[in-house]
Parts: C-alpha cells; sequence; structure tokens
C-alpha cells in the first residue's frame, strides 16, 4: 500500500517529484559538472527564481549548503566572535545554542517556553547575534514574527538569526529586517532531503569580512567569504547536490505558478481543520496551549493514553505520523502540514483520528 507522510521532514514528497526526477534523468543531470555553463545557468535560474517567490531583496545573498543543521555552524562561526544568545523554545533551538557552545563561543539562552514577548528578553551587553528558531519542530511552538521585529527594534546592533527550516515557505518573512534565514528542502518544499538555503544579509557577510581580519576562524569552503567568491560565478566551493538543486528550481516554478499567497492561505485553512478537530477532541491535546504560538506547519499534540495506539492505528491504514520527539515519543504525536499535503489528506487523516478516539471510548 502506498502511504501518505504526515513525518516532519523528511514527508510526503510533491507528486512532481517523480516526474521531476524522470526529467533529471533525461537531461543527464547526475553526471552533470558543477564547473559547467549548464550548471551556472541552473544556478542562477534557482537564485532568481527563489528570490521572486520569497521577495529576497538583491543585496541579500543566497547558497546552497547541505543541510538545516550546517547553516546553524556557519551562522555562528560567521557572524560571532564571543556572544550569542538564542531564544529556546525547543530542541533545535537547543542544538544552535549548543553549536555555539561547542565552538567556543560565550552563547546565553533565553527559555522561551509556550510563548515568548520580546519586551521580557534580557541581552547581555555587545551580544552579536540573537538566533531564532521561528517554528520549532519539537514543540510545535511558533514564535510569531512582529516579536522576532520588536526584537530587532529593541537590539538594532545585534545580528538576527532566523532558523525557518520547517515553516518556509508558509512564513512570510520581511528579510530587510534580518540578517540570515535559512531552511532545508525535506520540509515545506515537498522534496528528497540533502539540500540546505541560506540567505544572508550584507551585514552578515561583513561581519564575516571582519572576523577573518581579525584572525578568527570563519570556518573553511563554506565559509560565507568562500560561498560568495564562488556563487559571483554562479558556483558553489564544493561540489553541491546538483539534483536537489535541479528538483527545487522546477518546485519553486511550480509554487509561483500556484501562488505564494494561495500556498500560505490552504496552509492556514489546513492547520485550522487540524486545531478546530484537536479543541473538540477529549484525547487530543496540542502542546502549546497559547494560540498565539501554535505552528501551522508542524503541530504537536499529546495523546491521552499514550501516542503508540494512535501511531500504530494510522499506520495500518497508510498514513505514516511522527512520534513525538526524544524523550516525550510516547506521549505526543507530530503532524506536519506542508504544501504537499492536500485538503484531502487532511481530511482523511481527520477521520481516522476520530475513529481512533472512538475505538478508546468503546
Ligand atoms: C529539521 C530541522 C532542522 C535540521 O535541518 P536538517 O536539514 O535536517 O539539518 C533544524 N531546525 C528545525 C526547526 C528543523 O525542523
Amino acid at each position: 500500500m502506498k502511504k501518505v507522510y504526515f513525518t516532519v521532514g523528511p514527508s510526503e514528497i510533491l507528486p512532481s517529484i517523480p516526474i521531476f526526477t524522470k526529467q533529471a534523468i533525461n537531461d543527464q543531470i547526475f553526471s552533470l559538472s558543477h564547473r559547467g555553463k549548464v550548471f551556472e545557468q541552473l544556478f542562477e535560474d534557482t537564485v532568481s527564481q527563489l528570490r521572486k517567490l520569497l521577495l529576497i531583496p538583491p543585496s541579500y545573498q543566497i547558497f546552497f549548503i547541505s543541510s538545516g543543521t550546517e547553516a546553524m555552524e556557519k551562522i555562528i562561526q560567521n557572524c560571532v566572535k564571543q556572544k550569542s544568545l538564542h531564544v529556546i523554545n525547543g530542541r533545535f533551538a537547543e542544538r544552535f545554542y549548543k553549536t555555539a557552545l561547542e565552538l567556543g563561543k560565550n552563547a546565553q539562552r533565553y527559555d522561551a517556553t509556550g510563548s515568548f514577548s520580546a519586551e521580557d528578553l534580557q541581552v547581555r551587553k555587545n551580544i552579536e547575534l540573537i538566533a531564532f528558531t521561528q517554528n520549532d519542530t519539537s514543540t510545535g511552538m511558533a514564535i510569531p514574527l512582529r516579536e522576532i521585529y520588536k526584537t530587532v527594534r529593541k537590539y538594532p546592533e545585534a545580528l538576527i538569526a532566523i532558523d525557518a527550516v520547517s515553516s518556509m515557505p508558509y512564513v512570510d518573512i520581511n528579510y530587510k529586517k534580518v540578517d540570515s534565514v535559512f531552511f532545508s528542502v525535506q520540509k515545506g518544499f515537498g522534496m528528497p532531503s540533502g539540500l540546505g538555503i541560506l540567505i544572508l544579509s550584507p551585514r552578515s557577510i561583513n561581519k564575516a569580512k571582519q572576523l577573518k581580519e581579525k584572525g578568527v576562524s570563519i570556518g573553511s569552503y563554506h565559509s560565507f567569504i568562500s560561498l560568495l567568491q564562488f556563487a559571483d560565478i554562479k558556483q558553489t566551493p564544493d561540489t553541491p547536490n546538483v539534483f536537489a538543486i535541479y528538483l527545487f528550481e522546477k518546485v519553486i516554478k511550480e509554487f509561483l505558478k500556484k501562488g505564494i499567497e494561495n500556498i500560505r492561505k490552504e496552509t492556514e485553512s489546513k492547520a485550522n481543520m487540524l486545531y478546530e478537530f484537536f479543541e473538540k477532541s477529549q484525547i487530543y491535546n496540542p502542546l502549546i496551549v497559547n494560540n498565539n504560538f501554535r505552528s501551522k506547519t508542524t503541530l504537536i499534540v499529546t495523546v491521552r493514553g499514550g501516542s503508540k495506539g494512535v501511531v500504530k492505528y494510522l499506520l495500518d491504514r497508510g498514513i505514516v505520523i511522527g512520534k513525538g520527539y526524544g524523550e516525550r515519543k510516547d506521549q505526543d504525536i507530530r503532524i506536519a502540514n506542508f504544501p504537499a499535503h492536500t485538503i484531502k489528506d487532511i481530511k482523511l487523516l481527520i477521520n481516522l483520528l476520530k475513529k481512533y478516539a472512538g475505538t478508546l471510548r468503546s
């Protein structure tokens, strides 16, 4: 039986991915040199289409890297000499924070469990970077952009980094207000894993240059400086995942055709369908209580009686959902709501969740 994946990443792929894959084989993409004209055109097209889709300003750089996790490391290395601050709304935010510690930085954490207000945020002097996980996939807690922009106004000297791995392309960021944004393609872009996207402000690039001049290590082939040198000639320092870039370009074009506004509206209406169902249910309770901080793209729900039963019930019926993250694996379920998930899929899922709840009552 062909399954439907509601896992939070990798997740369900777009129906067009097998078609694009056949085209890639016909175009002999797997053998394409990353130092030739064809690749350079692909690089240029992908970057310009992505700019159009997400309204990324021309002065901002777009780089291809390996993953979201890699972006965390590169941002710390290239934007922080000593001090970073991390707003912790889940385990992915913690990963970002730990990355800074592992790189020898003097990282500060600010715990934001269940809610976050820029007004309450206290930041030490000379903080160089404030890192947000806009949508933490372990807790289903999303930080409203409004609160991020308030933080920007409160601390204008700090660079602002945003992990948007599991909320892109739903989240509509005003790039001009922030300095680094990253995501990977196996979540909201309905693609196989293996490609990370890093978007950088001129300020971020300048900071990397300053650190390099001061003799601080900013990493090697994927330092911002090295990425920039190659991006200038529409190439990457290493051999990138050319196939993923090829797929990505086609997916972006598909999204442009559908219209980003339509994609975002559809994401909201599917999220509303799910949350309305959970609100009425006796056994499913969203982990994040305050509505303003609930993720629209990765929904985490505590299941009365534990998650094991419902995960298996759905799996037996061809629906794959995620268990809770880490130590919450037996308590929560995690459900992705990405563009690859149709309204029909969501209705089917709700129907089965309802039926499972019925088996508990009888
Ligand atoms: C998945 C995820 C990551 C890690 O991305 P990879 O591409 O798997 O390295 C980072 N942050 C968040 C919020 C994620 O959901």
